[in-house]
């Protein structure tokens, strides 16, 4: 029997060798037809034998090609048409233009072995790719994914490549940034003059120079890393000094997963990560007598560590044979730089070579960060190999939402019918560079998908920069929407649950409905509104903004709040260290309340924490003084004690016996290790007990965690275990960060729930 049939592939089915694929099959099941892309993914008209048209469409469900994602296929009966042969067809108009974009993708084994092999036309080439592999997002300038509309366009290619480009029957039919060295895009060497410098191969030179213990500013998918031998301790030294960033860690690049289990432990699902096509950096647990310099991951028990994903990595690790550090190429605090110019500014006085080509970066995209905890991925930074990748949500819409997100790892989300377009990790916003890489990114997503937003959400917070940016928007509705909310909905649309929940939003600074700085909360929510049900007791930040890069003020705003005059008194090395005039100034800006604002933020007090038991009293990094807590936290079990004070319609979580505890322990001498272990297990109680007394409340029994404290993956488990020991349902993050990374999906959602 024969039928005819029109298909509708909905999904990220452009620019991954989908029309090949399916040109293929037809062949295979002896149909007619066509198949073509257009707006919403890929369309096919088909004739022939139904029972083939069956077996085809089972085909495209089930076997794909390696990078298409199939959101949807749909297909109904047509007029038959009388097609004798199958053709692919050019493209749709793209009239509506709501096409997704396929992510980077890392260089795949077949391009692999053509470039390590001395026969191929592509040997050594350092920008070999096909329909499965290379560069997409980052090279990107508008849509249809067409080479005319990318940062390939400038490269017109040669005979052979135009003949596989045309060819279905070839690996990179319509692979659009297809090149070989005779057309395509080659490397430049040049010394920190950027003089050109003259050698024969640019590659073997640069393992040279590595070898050496050189910095070589290479330029990459995404952006510039900063290069150097990660066991050469006075190379990674120079680096850091030069980078002035005094602790935070340095990513590395292996070889292969072989040289990653020399260095690390690498469980099987964090071998599936390391090894699969997004590349991510993955946190590995350091090996003991692991050879890498100590001043690459200072303080961590961690290394971030990332496999080559491009043909330039392969080539440079294969023949070095080293390990090498890869950090973002930037000064601290700025977003890894990507444009030629941008580069030998900004990294001159750090980089003793470049090696750069002529591809053009449109998009800046920085090194993706995940780790994998209970078997499943955390993304704690969201950028190459995921973004502008949507995720699908079993949420629909009604507005198209443009949510800003937050100061610190902002990012932004588009929200369109049941899609959210997450950017790529877009950074802190707390400089001119950033801030413009968000205006052109928000610019650029909105092109690309073709969404011209209804709605825009934005963070309570009146000094966020993106919070000035989305009230500076003209002739559009906006809504605010609570900081800490916005943390449980992302968690909840992520993890596709509806109705209330108990929310826990633990992290540094959130502004609050009240005007103060929350971070230590307990909400009852929907995707709509929440109720503040609950907090950690309320300390003053002696010095605002400072007491964050200075935990020790947390540590003595604590200590004063408790023991008041007594203070001094206290046998603990905190105290015999404390410099008595700023001693005296802390207690007068408390007393007064100058420049003293209050919170409930949990941050601060794992920084106060870290302060009081002598690791660290002035950070570098957000978020170091709670990171080397967790790092230094051992396997003692028990913990201090704490009240629940009922007031009003909220509970406070009162702190003054946990210091109490803390503070007699150091009076006798206990190890840090075992007391920053017993905080953490008592950090994990007050949530179950407040878990538990709101369930009595509220009779719910779900629990959503997030927020940038639960990136502690120490607190995070050890508040699952109990959590789900005690019945209650946990839902934690996996698709979008914990952090601020994560926030602005929260924000679409429930803006759009209250512009209802
Ligand atoms: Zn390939
Ligand atoms: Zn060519």
């Amino acid at each position: 029997m024969n039928a005819s049939i029109k298909i509708d592939v909905k999904g990220i089915v452009q620019g991954v060798g989908f029309r090949p694929f399916v040109y293929h099959l037809a062949k295979r099941y002896e149909l007619f037809g066509y198949v073509c892309n257009n707006t919403s993914g890929v369309l096919i008209e088909i004739e022939g034998q139904k029972s083939n048209i069956d077996a085809f469409i089972e085909k495209i469900r089930t076997a794909p090609p390696p990078q298409a994602v199939i959101f949807e296929i749909a297909s109904h009966d047509i007029e038959p048409v009388g097609y004798d042969n199958f053709v692919i067809r050019p493209s749709d108009d793209h009239k509506e233009k709501f096409v997704p974009i396929s992510p980077e993708i890392a260089t795949c084994q077949e391009c692999l072995t053509e470039l390590f092999d001395p026969s191929d036309r592509r040997y050594r080439y350092p920008f070999i790719n096909c329909t499965n592999c290379g560069p997409r997002f980052t090279i990107v300038k508008d849509i249809p994914y067409d080479r005319q509309f990318t940062t390939m366009a400038s490269f017109k290619m040669c005979r052979m490549c135009q003949n596989e480009y045309d060819d279905p029957d070839n690996r990179r039919f319509h692979a659009q940034p297809n090149a070989c060295s005779v057309c395509g895009p080659g490397l430049t060497l040049l010394n920190s003059k950027m003089e050109k410098i003259d050698v024969p191969d640019v590659i073997s030179e640069v393992c040279r120079l590595l070898k050496d213990g050189e910095i070589i500013a290479i330029k990459g998918l995404g952006g510039y890393h900063l290069a150097c031998d990660a066991l050469n301790p006075d190379a990674v030294f120079r680096l850091r000094s030069r980078k002035y960033r005094d602790y935070k860690p340095f990513a590395i690049m292996v070889k292969d997963i072989e040289a990653a289990k020399r260095l690390c432990y690498v469980s099987e699902k964090e071998g599936k990560v390391l090894t699969g096509s997004i590349r991510p950096i993955v946190l590995l647990r350091k090996k003991p007598g692991c050879p890498v310099a100590e001043d690459v991951a200072p303080h961590q028990k961690y290394h971030g560590v990332m496999l080559p994903y491009t043909p330039l990595h392969h080539l440079i690790v294969e023949e070095s044979d080293l390990v090498l550090v890869m950090t973002s190429g930037n000064m601290s605090s700025e977003p890894i730089v990507y444009h030629d110019e941008q580069a030998f500014d900004r990294l001159k006085n750090i980089a003793d070579f470049y090696c750069i080509h002529n591809r053009e970066i449109h998009i800046r995209t920085d090194d993706s960060v995940i780790r994998v905890w209970r078997d499943n991925g955390i993304v704690l930074r969201r950028a190459r190999g995921f973004a502008p990748f949507p995720l699908v949500l079993n949420y629909k819409f009604q507005e198209n939402v443009l949510a800003c997100g937050a100061e610190l790892k902002n990012s932004f989300c588009l929200g369109r019918d049941n899609f959210a377009f997450m950017s790529h990790h877009i950074g802190d916003l707390e400089n001119l560079e950033t801030l413009m890489s968000f205006e052109e990114g928000i610019a650029h997503f909105q092109r690309i998908f073709n969404i011209s937003p209804t709605l825009v959400a934005y963070d309570l917070h009146p000094d966020y920069l993106a919070t000035k940016y989305a009230l500076a928007l003209e002739d559009i509705p906006k809504i605010g929407v609570q900081h800490h909310h916005a943390h449980i909905v992302s968690c909840m649309v992520e993890n596709e649950i509806e109705g209330e929940v108990i929310g826990v939003s633990f992290d540094g600074t959130g502004y609050g409905t009240d005007g103060t700085i929350w971070g230590g909360e307990f909400l009852i929510c929907n995707y709509r509104q929440f109720k503040r049900v609950g907090h950690l007791e309320y300390t003053s930040l002696p010095g605002g903004e400072k007491a964050i890069k200075e935990p020790w003020r947390m540590a003595a705003s604590y200590l004063y709040n408790i023991y008041h005059e007594d203070v001094l008194d206290l046998d603990i090395d905190f105290v015999k260290k404390l410099d008595r005039r700023k001693w005296e100034t802390i207690k007068k800006m408390i007393d007064k309340g100058i420049n003293s604002p209050v919170t409930s933020s949990s941050g601060r007090l794992f920084d106060a924490v870290s302060a009081l038991v002598g690791i660290r009293n002035k950070v570098y990094y957000e978020g170091q003084a709670a990171i080397e807590l967790e790092m230094s936290a051992g396997r003692e079990e028990g913990g201090y004690p704490f009240d629940l004070k009922d007031i009003e319609d909220k509970v406070l979580v009162m702190l003054e016996p946990l210091f109490k505890g803390i503070v007699s322990d150091l009076e006798r001498g206990v190890e840090t290790g075992s007391i920053a272990s017993r905080f953490h297990n008592t950090m994990a109680r007050i949530i179950l007990s407040m878990c538990l007394k709101l369930k009595k409340i509220s009779g719910l029994d779900r629990v959503a965690l997030s927020g940038g404290v639960f990136q502690n993956s120490l607190l995070l488990d050890k508040t699952y275990v109990l959590l789900h020991k005690n019945d209650f349902k946990v839902y934690t993050h996996h698709k979008v960060p914990p952090n601020d990374g994560g926030i602005a999906l929260g924000q679409a959602v429930a803006a759009n729930e209250q512009a209802k």
